[in-house]
């Protein structure tokens, strides 16, 4: 093992959509799924190349309702390479006496390898082996290396290179009998000898997707010249060729592949483009150094070395890490930012949740802020643009401000299904999670976060500012005052907490003054406060009158702030919403008993005719995700003033209640467990950190994983080791630090990206050395233990721990 590559050293067809899942590589501006290149879309194999803010919208009937989603769509397949002996089937890794077998993601170098020695029935034995890349410079353009060495045979053999357009989206079974055909096939062409192209494009949003591959084989190092036979179809182009092998002889294939779409700047038409790409594009050698040379860049920025105390889970650790890592820039980059799009919460590595856009930003945008932050500016902004959408959304429900929508994708209206499917129960059930208005203050939140980690005041001047004033103004409109307890409330929504969409019986789903969803109101209310007095005044005139921002309604966000209502158990515990006092406890130990694994609680309970409405089980952290926004300073400030309690206990106290009622069913919530824990039960934490990292790699939900990777907690357990265990926090326009390290890790070391610096540091169990690379921006402001130190370019502190 090393801690660079994730390797797989037999088939393991039941595995394989795991594999494919986890063996994705990407660039940002598109995704392939780490799919044998001979193979189709059956049984155990899902090939899927999908393309940042691919988006298309179709229509099913359901139930006697016309039902409509907008997916992520599954593009072209541009790997498909297969090969022949004259006499043989088409090659099938099911069909064949496996010899040995190796699949090697190199996340170093951005390359999936595959080597494998199979016998066919006639007894001829060969060795295959394949390199393939989506460029990480180049970001249009992939490639794809195949050598075929015929071991103890001669004879002829016919390759197949084709560009595979005859796809749909079958990647979730969930969705299955839903309309999946989501391109139109618009043109197949011979180029020139090498090259063929196919366009495509999706049927209701129209994008149009060219796709041009130029395959070239080379024997001895030198080009060979084949003569070539293409096979057309609509929607596929593929050239077949013969080689012929003398005993012992070896032959490379290679593929590679220029894709565009009509989306794209600085074009004249994808088709001419993608032409033009692949004609000048080098071969797989010098793809592979320029590739590799712009992963190297990337890992000196993003890389962490974690040190253990039990050396043998080292390795191990510090691969997931390496692959949590890989799997966020693959799906955001450098190339991202010149795209209007999104963060996915399951990459853009499967059609899971359909490529859509949640909070789960929340969990993954500070690990780009200490590294990036321009990649997280241009996420923001994809925000932002859709603030108008999210206007008129506020405004359909009856409220003022921005309500953006728990699911968006393209345009950002609401994506969320209104009805679902429930594999266990066979039922078709309401899917209320549109209610999570919590969504809104994320939004804010990582506006806030992005602006105190980089000080962009333009950022916040022109964009930022907006989106957090019209939420605040959404806040203070869906907030109703009750005249009996003289406090303003949140009614009819939920918290992150999906197991709980409506009291047990009610008609109408929602939740009452969720404890979460009404302090981050407040927060943004304070923020929205915060920012008024920030802004230039010029700027702050200029955007209250654009607004129709008047006095009157921001001393209202004045008083509901200091007012809203949040509601305790007789014990103090802070209540998840009003009446969770009331439900019934589970009885968590028959269930584990019966089910092992509880995680979908509400599918378990489902088959039952019964709901977890009716009891006091979470699905993932809730009143605990104000632990993980804020510290206890901060919570301390938001308490008094509302003029609530909050004592020393009050965190660890409603970290036991909680944690024994959650059921862990997002993968989200160990992070968020286990990030709670760190300061009070640091073994805890680490006991809940271990499943967090095993999430995608152990795919411990159960078959959710081969639908796409969970990108929330990929970057939240490296966040995690970051911002938690190096007690990172951006406050008062300084860097504080306050490390503590879980028993198990001996040391930390990472690099980072604060006001324009270039920070490493290292965290042992004794000390804390801190230098700033050469560099010519004014010094930052470093905090250790309630004290600030300069610290300018070139210069090193260290600090006794
Ligand atoms: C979680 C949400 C999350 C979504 C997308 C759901 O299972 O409950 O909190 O946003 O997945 O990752």
């Amino acid at each position: 093992m090393n801690s660079w590559s994730l390797i797989f050293d037999a088939f393991a067809p039941e595995e394989e959509k795991l594999r494919e899942s986890l063996c994705t590589v990407g660039n940002g501006y598109f995704c392939t799924r780490g799919a044998a290149p001979e193979a189709v879309a059956d049984e155990v194999h899902y090939p899927g190349t999908y393309l940042a803010g691919g988006y298309n919208r179709l229509k099913s009937e359901i139930a006697g309702r016309t039902v409509e989603n907008e997916d992520l769509v599954n593009m072209p397949n541009w790997l498909s390479l297969s090969f022949r002996h004259e006499d043989g089937d088409w090659f099938d890794l099911g069909k064949v006496e496996i010899l040995s077998y190796r699949q090697e993601l190199d996340m170093k170098r951005g390359v999936l390898l595959r080597s494998v020695r199979f016998r066919e029935d006639k007894g001829r034995i060969s060795e295959l082996r394949q390199r393939c890349l989506v460029h990480q410079r180049w970001h249009h353009l992939a490639a794809l290396e195949t050598t075929l060495v015929a071991e103890n045979w001669s004879g002829c053999i016919e390759f197949r290179s084709a560009l595979d357009g005859k796809v749909a989206n079958n990647g979730v079974a969930r969705y299955q009998g839903l309309n999946n055909k989501h391109l139109d096939p618009i043109k197949s062409e011979v180029i020139n000898q090498d090259t063929i192209l196919l366009k495509v494009q999706t049927v209701q949003s129209e994008l149009r997707v060219a796709q041009t591959a130029r395959t070239r084989v080379f024997r001895d190092g030198a080009p060979h010249p084949v003569s070539r036979k293409t096979a057309k179809e609509l929607g596929y182009i593929a050239q077949h060729f013969h080689l012929h092998f003398a005993k012992g002889s070896q032959a490379t294939i290679e593929k590679v592949v220029a894709l565009f779409t009509s989306r794209d700047e600085a074009i004249s038409e994808c088709g001419l483009a993608a032409c033009k790409e692949v004609a000048r594009a080098a071969g797989f050698e010098k793809l592979l150094y320029e590739h590799s040379l712009a992963w190297e860049h990337l890992w000196c920025r993003f890389d962490m070395e974690i040190g253990l105390i039990e050396s043998e889970l080292v390795q191990r650790t510090q691969m997931i890490l390496h692959l949590h890592i890989f799997h966020l820039l693959q799906t955001v980059s450098i190339h991202s930012i010149e795209l209007d799009v999104g963060v996915p919460a399951r990459g853009w590595h499967g059609e899971a949740y359909r490529g859509h856009i949640f909070w789960d930003e929340l969990f993954i945008f500070p690990l780009l802020n200490l590294r990036m932050p321009e990649i997280t500016r241009a996420l923001l902004k994809y925000r932002y643009r859709r603030l108008n959408e999210a206007r008129a959304a506020a405004q359909n429900a009856g409220f003022r401000g921005a309500m953006y929508p728990w699911q968006s994708s393209s345009e950002g209206r609401e994506e969320s299904q209104e009805i679902h499917f429930n594999p266990e129960s066979g039922r078709w059930i309401f899917d209320n999670t549109r209610l999570q208005r919590h969504v809104n203050a994320a939004v804010a939140y990582n506006v806030l976060q992005y602006y105190q980690v980089t000080n962009d005041t333009e950022f916040l001047s022109f964009y930022g500012a907006e989106m957090i004033l019209e939420i605040a103004r959404f806040w203070a409109s869906i907030a109703t005052y009750n005249e009996n307890h003289d406090r303003y409330e949140i009614l009819g929504v939920m918290g992150p907490d999906e197991y709980h969409d409506a009291y047990p019986g009610a008609e109408a789903p929602g939740l009452n003054n969720n404890a979460y969803t009404n302090l981050m109101a407040v927060w943004v209310l304070c923020c929205a406060l915060e920012v008024l007095q920030t802004l230039p005044d010029n700027r702050c005139r200029e955007l209250c009158e654009a607004m129709g921002l008047e006095q009157k309604e921001i001393d209202l966000w004045e008083t509901i702030s200091r007012r809203m209502r949040l509601l305790f158990h007789s014990d103090g515990i802070i209540s998840q919403f009003d009446g969770y006092d009331a439900l019934e406890e589970l009885d968590w130990d028959k269930y584990l008993e019966k089910y092992g694994k509880v995680m979908r609680l509400d599918r378990i309970l489902g088959t039952q005719n019964d709901t977890p409405n009716r009891y006091k089980c979470s699905k993932q952290a809730d009143v605990l995700m104000l632990f993980y926004l804020f510290s206890a300073d901060e919570l301390r400030e938001l308490f008094q003033r509302l003029g609530y309690p909050f004592e020393y206990e009050t965190i660890p106290k409603n970290i036991e209640y909680y944690l024994k009622r959650t059921s862990h069913g997002s993968t989200l919530s160990e992070v968020v467990h286990s990030w709670v824990l760190s300061r009070s039960d640091r073994e805890g934490s680490w006991k809940l950190f271990a499943p967090a990292l095993r999430s995608d790699i152990g795919d411990i939900q159960c078959g959710t994983t081969p639908e796409g990777i969970h990108l929330g907690a990929m970057a939240g357990t490296v966040d995690l080791v970051q911002r938690c265990y190096v007690g990172i926090e951006i406050r008062a326009d300084a860097l504080w630090l306050n490390p503590q390290l879980p028993r198990e890790i001996s040391h930390i070391r990472l690099r980072l990206r604060y006001r324009g610096h270039s920070l490493e540091i290292e965290v042992s169990k004794e000390r804390m050395k801190l230098s700033c690379l050469e560099c010519r921006v004014p010094p930052i402001m470093v905090g250790f233990k309630g004290k600030t130190v300069e610290l300018g370019g070139g210069e090193r502190v260290e600090f006794t721990l």
